[in-house]
């Protein structure tokens, strides 16, 4: 018996993985139907990518009633003990991405050890189930912006064993080794072996 959902509520209101995950995940729909979500946003106040993954899902899915898939991101760089990490999308104080990055290279100023990565958490929840994947990026952080494509932090974070910036990346580069990716390709297969 198949238990998959005939719609799934995508629960993030941020236009740029709006973009992206339709990307990531359109080809493997499999006939399920990508809904927008226009609800309230849940107070994220979990400790790790993951529980705040499945504090947007739950909330989705209990507003709508549908199956509901979300993710949890951000960057975590060593030499700053993890931080922004699960901060990062408020860690100027504002939700300006162009404010985020100017700090965390003025924090990296200096500094060494450049070593950092994205994590995506990506989960899923239904009257059911509730089921969390993650994927991580390993990189360094630049010195400075490079690229203009991407989001928040790509135009200063090189990926391990790729030359440029995650922001000097086409659509499809990026989407093919990414936190984002590998958390969202693990979870479709999940939701496809159920
Ligand atoms: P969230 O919406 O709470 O998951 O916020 C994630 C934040 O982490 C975003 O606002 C970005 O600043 C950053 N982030 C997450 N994924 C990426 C990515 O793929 N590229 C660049 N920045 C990212």
């Amino acid at each position: 018996m198949t238990l998959l959902p005939k719609n799934l509520v995508l629960a993030t209101h941020n236009a740029h993985k709006v973009e992206e995950l339709r990307r990531i995940l359109g080809p493997r729909l499999d006939g399920i139907e990508l809904v927008g979500y226009d609800g309230p946003e849940p107070v994220e106040d979990g400790e790790t990518f993951e529980a705040n993954a499945l504090i947007k899902a739950r909330a989705a899915f209990a507003h709508t009633g549908v199956a509901a898939i979300a993710d949890d991101s951000g960057i975590s760089v060593d030499a700053l003990g993890g931080e922004p990490g699960i901060h990062s999308a408020r860690y100027a104080g504002t939700r300006d991405d162009a404010d985020n990055l100017a700090l965390l290279i003025e924090r990296m100023s200096g500094v060494e050890n450049r070593a950092a990565s994205f994590t995506c958490a990506a989960a899923f929840v239904d009257a059911e189930t509730e089921h969390v994947e993650t994927g991580i990026w390993p990189g360094v952080v630049l010195r400075e912006a490079a690229g203009g494509g991407g989001f928040g932090y790509d135009p200063i974070f090189q990926p391990d064993g790729i030359p440029v910036s995650a922001a000097e990346l086409s659509a499809d580069e990026k989407n093919a080794t990414s936190h984002r990716a590998i958390a969202f390709g693990r979870l479709l297969d999940f939701i496809h072996s159920r």
